[in-house]
């Protein structure tokens, strides 16, 4: 049966895992990140379809079938995995998307590497998503695409299927042309991306991007947003003072240019952190810890997320200020995920060698100032330490959101506990009552985790109560709707 919504993502919509001999699909426990969310959408339509990636070369199960039929708590949905070898996966993956994309959309020109040979693996790729897409797809239907490592996929996926609705959403920033224009293949990039519906971007400013980067390349014209929800426009307007989107029509196709910040499931995760077992789990992480505040830091092991600037501030500030010796502990937990790639490699590397000098300049017998840990930590004891820190340090260089921010304060019912947040995270839109850093500044990055240390109770729970109100305002499901809204049209299915 045909679906009237194709959920294009290159990640698959269930964890794999083979148990005596046998593969078996086991659901995501924890409804919390994107994968379950987008699941949900399943909810709304007769039939819905996944497209994603397996290995072809895995050795487990050399013959997978392409499509299976899953039934889950989110209900009946196909799955299509495209089998893709592990030297397509490195050059589509690992080198253009991450070496090539990566480095542009968070504005590192200097890190951008690339060997145009792997550019027709991209294309490739790209094609047997647009083609499982149009295979699944039912007339008229929404095919909603994921994230820059399937940029081309719309424009293919016009020409295989004129006559669906194709929305695409970005879960990483979109920088200026300057920035953009460096990737040769801007013109057929954004050409595909015009070819859709609605694209989708986090905030303002990346939209406001976009629009300026297809402008300059093609002759298009531009007029206000077809107004779907007119109330969450001019709240978010409010919120950015900035234009959030417009239309874009380029070769007679008009395209709705939509900002839309991903939210958390506040009640879910405020659920878990006032549970018992958190609140024990809490307080032992605070007897681990030892005395004095303590300050969290969460985020992957990638250049983007400023690990390393965060720790020679916290060194600086430990030079500066002798009182807080004793007084005062960072977890930093950086999470390595990308051991084979060179770059995160020298970073981890960078993160590993401050944390020990720090240790080494300033720790003592019952006094150690960073704890790193490098392993993720799972969801549900990671509601445990939003809970238990005093202040929750979060200085992207470069950021599309960051859920982590969002996270810890939907933990703090108890309305405790300071958010230092860089202005350079696409969350700092929406929560202007944290702490604002500039990463690329000392004296900014300095001021603002003193400031939170010092920060009084009082000043503490009206910052809190406020971020809450906009966290739980523009929560998970009200990007939901709002997508929902970015597709509305011709058969009323959305
Ligand atoms: N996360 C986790 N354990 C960890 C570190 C992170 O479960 O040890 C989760 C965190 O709860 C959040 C996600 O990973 O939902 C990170 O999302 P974010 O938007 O902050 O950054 P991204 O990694 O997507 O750039």
């Amino acid at each position: 049966m045909p679906s009237d919504l194709v959920i294009v993502y290159h990640r698959q919509p269930y964890e794999e895992v083979v148990e005596n001999g046998k593969t078996v699909f086991k659901e995501n426990k924890s409804p919390n990140g994107i994968v379950p969310t987008l699941k949900g959408f399943f909810g709304r339509v007769d039939k819905g379809s996944w497209v994603a990636w397996k290995l072809a070369t895995d050795t487990s199960n050399p013959g997978f079938e392409r499509v299976v039929e899953m039934e889950d708590s989110y209900g009946k949905y196909s799955v299509s995995r495209l089998p893709l070898t592990e030297a397509q996966v490195k050059s589509f993956y690992h080198v253009t998307s991450k070496e090539a994309f990566w480095p542009i959309l968070h504005s590192f020109k200097e890190k951008y590497n690339y060997d145009p040979v792997d550019w027709p693996t991209f294309r490739e790729v790209n094609w047997a998503f647009a083609e499982a897409a149009a295979a699944e797809a039912a007339e008229g239907a929404v095919v909603w695409v994921h994230d820059y490592n399937l940029w081309l996929v719309p424009g293919y996926l016009r020409k295989l299927r004129p006559d669906v609705r194709i929305s695409f959403f970005h879960h990483t920033p979109f920088p200026s042309a300057d920035m953009f224009n460096v990737l040769p293949w801007r013109r057929e990039i954004v050409e595909s991306l015009l070819s859709c519906d609605a694209v989708g971007f986090h905030i303002p400013r990346y939209a406001a991007n976009f629009v300026g980067v297809a402008e300059s390349l093609f002759d298009i014209e531009t007029g206000p947003r077809e107004p779907v929800n007119p109330d969450f426009i001019k709240e978010y307007v409010a919120l950015s003072d900035r234009k959030v989107a417009k239309s874009v029509t380029y070769m007679g196709r008009k395209t709705q240019v939509i900002a839309s910040p991903v939210g958390v499931d506040v009640d879910y995760i405020e659920g878990k952190a006032n549970q018992e077992d958190t609140g024990i789990r809490a307080r032992e992480i605070r007897e681990e810890m030892g005395d004095g505040a303590m300050i969290l830091s969460v985020g992957r092991t990638d250049y983007t997320k400023g690990g390393a600037d965060q720790l020679l501030s916290f060194e600086r500030i430990l030079d500066e200020n002798p009182d807080l010796h004793g007084n005062v502990r960072l977890l930093h937990v950086s999470v390595s995920a990308n051991r084979n790639m060179t770059v995160y490699e020298g970073i981890q590397n960078e993160i590993e060698a401050t944390v020990g000098r720090i240790n080494g300049r300033f720790g003592s017998f019952d006094w150690t100032p960073v704890t790193l840990m490098s392993r993720a930590i799972p969801f549900d004891d990671l509601v445990a330490y939003y809970r238990a820190c005093d202040v929750a340090w979060i200085t992207p260089l470069a950021d599309g959101m960051n859920l982590v921010a969002k996270e810890f304060v939907a933990c703090r019912s108890d309305l405790r506990g300071a958010l230092v947040l860089s202005e350079f995270a696409g969350a700092a839109v929406e929560m202007g009552s944290a702490v604002m850093a500039n990463p690329f500044s000392h004296r900014s990055m300095d001021r603002a985790l003193l400031q939170a240390l010092n920060m009084s109770e009082e000043e503490q729970s009206d910052r809190m109560r406020d971020m809450r109100e906009t966290i739980r305002k523009y929560d998970i499901r009200h990007w939901a709707e709002d997508q929902m809204a970015g597709f509305a049209g011709k058969n009323g299915a959305f």
